[in-house]
């Protein structure tokens, strides 16, 4: 049944996720995690065959341990010659990566020196790379970026009004993120229109613990709200999103903040979770708002939705026409009261939601959730893995 298979590789800095996808159907034949990677409580999960397994790492913890560990499942289960190809998830590829590439010594030089704009991220991503090398010596390496797709933007979509040497001598400008994301959820939903994607225009939200709206014109990204790095934009889950620059200022000119404690707060403190002061978790905001009528709770949603609308309305600036907007990521597949929220703030654009195909749309299945004489609102989960393992085939065929 599965003639040929990719293992896509998310590398993070103490995790690693691994999926071995056939890149034509998106079947999954064996998925998992391998977490907590710099401690000793390492271990890797994993599903095969609808059954969840589990086991602790051995020392030292680190990713090879990780890949040796998963070189091991997968001989295990008879798997190790049925993969044709490794897909990595590269976080930032700059202005030189646009498209899918086949790892050698001078792209993993670049993915290093990238690692300016993307200090937590690109290192990790070199870790899963090398070690990937050692154990499977005899196949090939993609590297699918996930800066990729917005690389299409128009330069007043990306230059800051910084002086313009920032971004010629340092690369300083939006580059955008959730690229794999939002191209997959805008090619499923123009199949879902039954239109070509290049005759597509769509905004997408991919509303998880991060969050990026982005806008596409005939199948081609050309705004996004995540910037030179995954901060700007619309509220996040512990990031603040936009905020006046000069708040950073205050903070260390008269408040006494360090630099490395606003990065920290502005990172890990901020968005749903300091707003609440109770979770950066959108589930348990839910409930606290319904079921304690928590203050905080509520402000939080309503600013993290709010925000959203208001961007979505923004980039319709990009677009001369709007098919739809596309909710996907585990917040925009699974929560109809963002969904409702925002879009009742979008009555201009038309948007009238339908409520019980919106409560009814969530838990992987794609819907339309707007009404028959509304513009269109679709709910379409989000599978970077299938477009990692299909980019990578894809490039290797080209070869
Ligand atoms: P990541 O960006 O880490 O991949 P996910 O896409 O998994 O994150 O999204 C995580 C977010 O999705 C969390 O805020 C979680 O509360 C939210 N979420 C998941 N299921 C639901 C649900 N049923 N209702 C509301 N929010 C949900």
């Amino acid at each position: 049944m599965f003639t040929e298979t990719t293992l896509v590789i998310n590398c993070g800095s103490s995790s690693l996720k691994f999926s071995l996808i056939c890149p034509q159907t998106g079947e999954t034949l064996l998925n998992g995690l391998a977490e907590c990677l710099s401690s000793n409580d390492a271990t890797l999960s994993y599903t095969f065959e609808n059954n969840k397994q589990s086991q602790p790492l051995l020392a030292p913890f680190n990713h090879q341990v990780a890949i040796n560990a998963l070189v091991a499942i997968l001989k295990q289960h008879h798997l190790v010659d049925k993969i044709t190809a490794i897909g990595h998830r590269i976080v930032h590829g700059g202005e030189k990566y646009g498209q899918p590439t086949i790892i050698t010594e001078a792209v993993k030089t670049e993915i290093d020196k990238l690692a300016q704009l993307a200090p937590l991220h690109n290192p990790a991503n070199l870790i899963g790379i090398q070690a990937c090398e050692q154990a499977f010596k005899h196949l090939p390496q993609v590297a699918v970026f996930d800066t990729a797709f917005h690389q299409t933007m128009p330069a007043k979509a990306y230059i800051y009004g910084l002086p313009y040497k920032l971004y010629q001598e340092h690369g300083i400008r939006r580059y955008g993120f959730h690229g794999t994301s939002h191209y997959f959820v805008a090619k499923q939903a123009a199949s879902l229109i039954n239109k070509p994607i290049d005759e597509c225009n769509f905004i997408s939200a991919h509303l998880g613990n991060g969050c990026s709206i982005t806008a596409i014109k005939n199948g081609k990204s050309v705004e996004t709200s995540l910037g030179l790095t995954p901060l700007e934009g619309v509220m996040m889950g512990t990031r603040s999103g936009d905020i006046d620059p000069s708040i950073v200022f205050h903070l260390v000119d008269q408040l006494g903040y360090s630099a490395e404690q606003v990065n920290q707060m502005l990172n890990k403190e901020s968005g749903l979770l300091g707003v609440s002061q109770l979770s950066n978790d959108c589930r348990a905001l839910e409930r606290a708002m319904v079921e304690d009528n928590h203050p905080g709770a509520k402000l939080a949603l309503d600013i993290f939705c709010y925000r959203i609308a208001k961007t979505i309305a923004s980039f319709t600036a990009s677009l001369t026409k709007l098919d739809a907007i596309i909710f996907t990521g585990g917040i925009g597949e699974n929560s109809a009261f963002v969904r409702e929220q925002v879009l009742s703030q979008l009555s201009l654009l038309g948007m009238k939601v339908d409520a019980d195909k919106n409560l009814a749309a969530r838990f992987g299945q794609s819907g339309k959730i707007t009404t028959t004489n509304s513009r269109a609102a679709w709910v379409i989960p989000t599978n970077e893995e299938w477009v990692i393992a299909e980019q990578t085939q894809q490039k290797l065929i080209q070869e």
